[in-house]
């Protein structure tokens, strides 16, 4: 007997019928890039949206209306954490009235608590700008990373969604035998940017740096989140002189007017990287990410 017959013959079947045998999970990601880590790591399970797009700065978001929605009705919220949302995250929580997803509970998910991060302060000053005591946030920059906090991602849908655990287990394996495969092409072409000389407009890139070697010389915001002024620009440009760059990257979402002045005046390359998921057309999902940054990395170094 086919299932239709089945459901016209027995109504106890009909719930089952009309709808999902299991409502998928409803995850709410802070970043481009954990949505789409979501999504491979979830498939059907999840129902996963995202609160920010690729050109949208993460650390300056405005906790809108529509936000505070979504939260409330998710299961799982997926951040950065690191203190990169700290203006705007706590608001959405807060407002949610969603007691699942707040700090410290199982709908609360920070990327960062679970890789070692890199420039912790060893005491934090607020007058030295946007300084994130917890240490860089930028850590979706470093696939080595990525594969860390996919092992952890997965315990915790499986920890509230345990009737798809061993769902979960499958995509999780059948993810990360892709990724080392892809990390292996990656270190690979990459090699030739080993000790490469660089500029970051924001410190956002150190993750990447320390996995593919690369030195940075200069950061163009005299402080972190602040923009720089031409004096400051002018001194960058006078250190580049005793320790030339080759280029100077800056994230999608960032005004591109401080790296192109750095381009303009001291020869080097301006290198628009996506930073996330969506940041270019070649970064359609986590490994489109990695496969433009480098490739764009590799079109101007000259190594
Ligand atoms: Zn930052």
């Amino acid at each position: 007997m086919n299932r239709k017959i089945l459901c016209v013959l027995v109504p106890v079947l009909l719930l089952q019928c009309a709808l999902p045998v299991q409502a998928a999970l409803r995850v709410v990601a802070c970043e481009p890039e954990w949505g789409a880590l979501a999504q491979e790591l979830g498939g059907t399970s999840v129902d996963v949206s995202v609160a920010t797009t690729a050109l949208q700065d993460p650390h300056q978001i405005q906790a809108k209306p529509s936000l505070v929605a979504r939260m409330r009705n998710a299961d799982l919220v997926i951040c950065t954490g690191a203190e990169l949302e700290v203006g705007w995250l706590p608001i959405l929580l807060q407002q949610s009235g969603n007691r699942k997803i707040q700090s410290g509970q199982a709908g609360n998910f920070s990327a960062a608590d679970f890789v070692r991060k890199l420039q912790v302060p060893a005491n934090v000053d607020r007058s030295q700008g946007d300084v994130h005591a917890a240490g860089n946030p930028h850590v979706q920059t470093d696939p080595r990373n990525i594969a860390r906090i996919a092992a952890a991602m997965t315990a915790r849908l499986q920890q509230l969604d345990p009737a798809q655990a061993s769902g979960y287990a499958q995509r999780a394996a059948d993810f990360a035998r892709r990724w080392e495969d892809a990390m292996r092409r990656w270190t690979g072409q990459a090699a030739k940017l080993k000790g490469v000389t660089v500029v970051s407009q924001h410190n956002g890139f150190v993750y990447l740096y320390d996995w593919l070697g690369l030195k940075e010389v200069a950061v163009l915001e005299p402080k972190p989140g602040v923009e720089p002024s031409v004096s400051h620009l002018q001194s960058v440009l006078s250190t580049l002189k005793a320790t030339p760059a080759t280029m100077v990257l800056y994230a999608a979402y960032q005004d591109p007017r401080p790296s192109e002045w750095l381009s303009r005046n001291s020869g080097i390359a301006a290198v628009k990287v996506p930073f996330t998921v969506g940041g270019s057309e070649g970064a359609a999902d986590l490994f489109g990410l990695f496969d433009d940054t480098i490739a764009r990395l590799l079109a101007v170094s000259k190594r």
